[in-house]
């Protein structure tokens, strides 16, 4: 059993909750449905609410990987899917990364589990309905993964079909989920070239910071390498503007370089810098349900709209 987390007291509102300052750009609830510029002088429209779903599956597996870290992909992992599961839409997040920051962010004592994905991918006879996990969302669950998955990168190596384990591992559960997001390590290390190999399609975050940019031509360069030899179908879902600070000139900068670089591929959504997300680390669950209405749960929410409607 999972040892209770520290009281964690509901969050006061913040200036930002409030929608107070104005930026252009910004998602506010009740935004009207029309097209509107965005900071970068881009035309977005607002993307509609899905349409509620009748059956399930089978899923689109999504990797959620940039080698830098701290850029936002576990935060995004979470609340993505926390807010595609808001929509209706049965959800797997899968902790593919040793330090098991996923699993933590969603109250899981990764360290005291006995069985993780670790045994899915190394042990033939493990079964992944004995792995996988309820979270505090309903419709979405979670494979987690602690620090055992570290000496799997290292047993994999010398296996037959090593860039398939994750693959395999996922593959009797693809039919009951709509969406998987696999939380990549940060690094193009054999874990996350698994999760490139059995993903439809790869979401980069990417921090509106300088030099977030350096990184990305070697990531872009991985992916062509998996597209030619080891999965042709992979296709990039789009780039995620993170750690956006409205105020200042130089998060605009870069996010305005970013949408230069990459274009339409970059989504609408952008997720401001805000302490709001560490918060959610502390309460172990995600921003859709510790501040609902604040502007970082309502951004994920137009995140998850848009990657519905890709
Ligand atoms: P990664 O998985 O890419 O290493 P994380 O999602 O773990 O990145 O984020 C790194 C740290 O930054 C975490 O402490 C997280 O709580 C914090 N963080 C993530 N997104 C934001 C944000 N939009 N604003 C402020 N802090 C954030
Ligand atoms: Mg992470």
């Amino acid at each position: 059993m999972d040892t209770p987390r520290p009281f964690a007291p509901r969050p006061e509102p913040l200036d930002e909750d409030r929608y107070g300052d104005d930026h252009p750009g910004d998602q506010h609830p009740g935004d009207e449905p029309d097209a509107v510029d965005d900071s970068v002088g881009r035309h977005r429209v607002m993307v509609p609410e899905p349409a509620p779903l009748t059956d399930h599956g089978p899923a689109r597996v999504i990797a959620v990987a940039n080698q830098k870290g701290g850029v936002g992909k576990t935060t995004s992992t979470i609340n993505l899917g926390a807010a595609l599961a808001e929509y209706g839409r049965r959800v797997l997040l899968v902790d593919f990364d040793p330090q098991g920051a996923l699993s933590v962010g969603l109250g899981v004592q990764a360290h005291e589990l006995e069985t993780t994905i670790y045994n899915l991918l190394m042990e033939r006879a493990a079964e992944i309905d004995e792995v996988i996990r309820p979270t505090t969302v309903e419709g979405m669950d979670l494979l987690p993964s602690n620090i055992d998955l570290s000496a799997a990168e290292v047993q994999l190596v010398t296996e037959v079909g090593r860039e398939q384990a994750l693959g395999r591992a996922i593959k009797p559960v693809l039919d009951r989920y709509d969406v998987i997001l696999i939380d990549c390590q940060p690094s193009l290390g054999l874990l996350t070239i698994n999760a490139l190999a059995c993903a439809d399609s790869i979401l980069i975050p990417l921090a509106c910071e300088f030099f977030s940019l350096r990184g990305v031509a070697l990531l872009m360069d991985t992916i062509d390498k998996v597209t030619q030899r080891l999965n042709p179908d992979l296709q990039i879902l789009g780039i995620l503007a993170t750690m956006f600070d409205p105020r200042t000139l130089h998060t605009r900068e870069v996010r305005q370089r970013v949408v230069e670089a990459f274009g339409d591929l970059v989504f609408d959504a952008v997720i401001n810098r805000t302490v709001r997300f560490p918060e959610t680390t502390v309460a172990g669950e995600p921003i859709t349900t510790w501040a609902p209405t604040s502007n970082g749960a309502e951004a994920y929410r137009m995140l998850a709209r848009e990657v519905l409607a890709r």
